[in-house]
């Protein structure tokens, strides 16, 4: 029987497992945490967006980005939620294609993986941390402190160095490199934005569905829409995350807020001056109201560099056209980001030209597997990331597992 060592497990590795055992494979997982799926148990807030209706090739980036095609279509969205039914985990599909489990725990997507794993006889052995990878005439060596084990092949599934809190860890990395494998430059992605646009304290604790634009040298980099949160510290939100790739592309972006998607400038405009004709009672800190959010519009107005305690009455046309694209156009200048530890993905990994998309198996040391974030492949936000961890995952424990 060809036995295989998987060492990680999180996402990639926990599919990679299941897939091995059940085609024979004596595998054995080691993971260097107290659990398995630690990280998994945390996406997605809590409600794990595994998956994403609109996976395509598109959707995932690196120096190699076409690398991650054979494996979503061997191992596609129709293939993995069919496994996890089989697994008894139920899914439902919400905006976006995104993909969650109908319990909304993503600890259901952990269990049903763990218990897959005790069912196909997987066994598992946590707060073991491999150090060393040592290739032998046949097969290999693991190394921990105080331990070793043997295995035809071996699998690495230590994921990337984003979201440390939940096990994020430059050791793949380093693991794959003492067998002779290159890592690229690593930087990270869909993370919090910081910006010193003052805007962002007063608006602390609020969520807003904006329109986001990543403008480079004043032209569009990049856009999407969505959920926004206001911090201390300046943005955060799926519609933030999933543009953070660009925005920290290069230094010098402005991230640009459209706060009223549902209405141009123009019409906006026609609005307040509406209100100032119909209420000239009311204070210019209300002159949003039933817009935007009381606060948002306060904030807007101060902007604006209007006095709050004047009267609406006093709102001319150029004003009210000042403030109209002020909402449809709320500039955050973005100084920085709010590092790995709180990043969802790492950007960058091992040199996918050293591995078969087909097989996911090196091609500088036979035997030698790798899936998931550890590799240079990083997707979108909305369930791209957790995607790429099933099907590499699985193509190497179906790969692995044949003699
Ligand atoms: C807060 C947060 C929320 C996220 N939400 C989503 C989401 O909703 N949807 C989505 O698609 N993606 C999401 N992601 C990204 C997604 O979780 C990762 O891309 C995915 O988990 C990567 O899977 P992996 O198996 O490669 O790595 P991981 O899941 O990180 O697993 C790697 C495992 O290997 C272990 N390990 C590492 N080195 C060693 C070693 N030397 N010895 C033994 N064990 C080792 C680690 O402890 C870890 O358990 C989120 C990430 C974070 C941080």
């Amino acid at each position: 029987m060809i036995t295989i060592a998987v060492i990680g497990g999180g996402a990639a590795g926990m599919m990679a497992s299941v897939e091995a055992a059940s085609r024979g494979a004596a595998v054995s997982v080691f993971e260097r945490q107290n659990r398995v799926g630690r990280k998994l148990a945390v996406t997605g807030n809590g409600r794990c967006n595994l998956s994403n209706r609109n996976v395509g090739p598109a959707s995932y980036h690196g120096s190699d980005s076409g690398f991650s095609a054979p494996a979503l279509d061997k191992f596609g969205v129709g293939e993995t939620l069919a496994i996890f039914r089989r697994l008894g985990l139920v899914t439902v599909t919400e905006s976006g294609g995104r993909v969650y489990p109908l319990s909304d725990t993503a600890g259901s997507v952990v269990d049903v993986l763990r218990f897959a794993m005790e069912a196909a006889g997987v066994t598992l052995h946590t707060d073991c941390e491999i150090t060393r990878i040592e290739k032998r005439e046949h097969g290999f060596r693991l190394v921990w402190q105080g331990g070793s084990f043997e295995a035809d092949k071996v699998i690495v599934a230590c994921g990337g160095m984003a979201g440390e809190r939940f096990g994020g860890t430059k050791l793949g990395y380093r693991l794959l490199e003492g067998l002779g494998h290159t890592c690229t430059p690593l930087r990270w992605s869909l993370v919090q934005l910081r910006s010193d646009n003052p805007a962002c304290r007063s608006l602390k604790g609020i969520r807003a569905d904006a329109g986001v634009t990543v403008l480079r040298r004043g032209k569009t980099a990049a856009a999407s829409a969505g959920e926004v949160q206001f911090t201390d510290y300046g943005l955060s939100g799926p519609a933030i995350f999933e543009i953070s790739r660009e925005a920290l592309a290069e230094p010098g972006t402005v991230v640009a807020l459209d706060l009223l998607r549902a209405l141009d400038a123009a019409e906006l405009a026609e609005m307040l001056l509406a209100r100032a004709r119909s209420t000239p009672q009311l204070l210019m800190s209300d002159v949003f109201l039933g817009t935007v959010q009381n606060r948002v519009g306060r904030v807007l107005v101060a902007a604006a560099g209007i006095k709050a305690s004047s009267s609406i009455g006093e709102l001319n046309e150029k004003t009210a056209q000042k403030l109209a694209g002020l909402a449809k156009r709320f500039e955050f200048p973005i100084i920085g980001d709010m590092g790995p530890a709180n990043a969802q993905v790492t950007v960058g990994g091992i040199l996918t030209s050293q591995f078969d998309a087909e097989t996911m198996e090196s091609r500088l040391c036979p035997g030698l597997y790798a899936c998931g974030e550890v590799l240079d492949i990083d997707g979108d936000c909305g369930g791209y990331n957790l995607q790429w961890a099933w099907s590499s995952g699985a193509l190497a424990g179906r790969n692995a597992a044949e003699v």
